[in-house]
């Protein structure tokens, strides 16, 4: 079996996290090492692996995640942001429970590294 990945144990509990907001689906917290003045991430409560592992019957959930994010960014007074989703090892994926990043508060640069 499987090991229970950060995201899963913020999940259940035993992990704390700080918290933006919940619902039966998902979790908005603060990333514990923010690349810009405002980053949070949105996560399914569903141990989805990553956008590679999503099917067809995740498409309502992938849509209310990124909606969850907009709705933190309103709350938030952001005008300008960045979403980020890494897949895979080499796209910077470190944790494999699916996750999006929302980045604010800062010039960001084009291309991304
Ligand atoms: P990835 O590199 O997989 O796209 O993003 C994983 C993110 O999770 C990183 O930005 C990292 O700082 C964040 N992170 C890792 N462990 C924890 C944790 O225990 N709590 C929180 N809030 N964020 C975490």
């Amino acid at each position: 079996m499987k090991q229970p990945t950060i995201f899963s144990k913020i999940v259940n509990g035993e992990i704390p996290c700080d918290k933006l907001f919940e619902d039966n689906n998902c979790l908005a917290f603060n990333d514990i090492a923010p690349q810009a003045p405002v980053h949070y991430l949105v996560i399914p409560k569903k141990p989805i692996i990553s956008l590679l592992s999503c099917i067809e019957e995740d498409q309502n959930l992938l849509g209310h995640l990124l909606l969850v994010g907009k709705n933190i960014a309103i709350d938030k007074n952001l005008k300008s942001w960045r979403t980020v989703i890494n897949t895979g090892e080499e796209s910077g994926q470190t944790i494999f429970h699916l996750h999006i990043h929302f980045l604010s508060g800062k010039i960001m640069k084009w291309p991304p590294g």
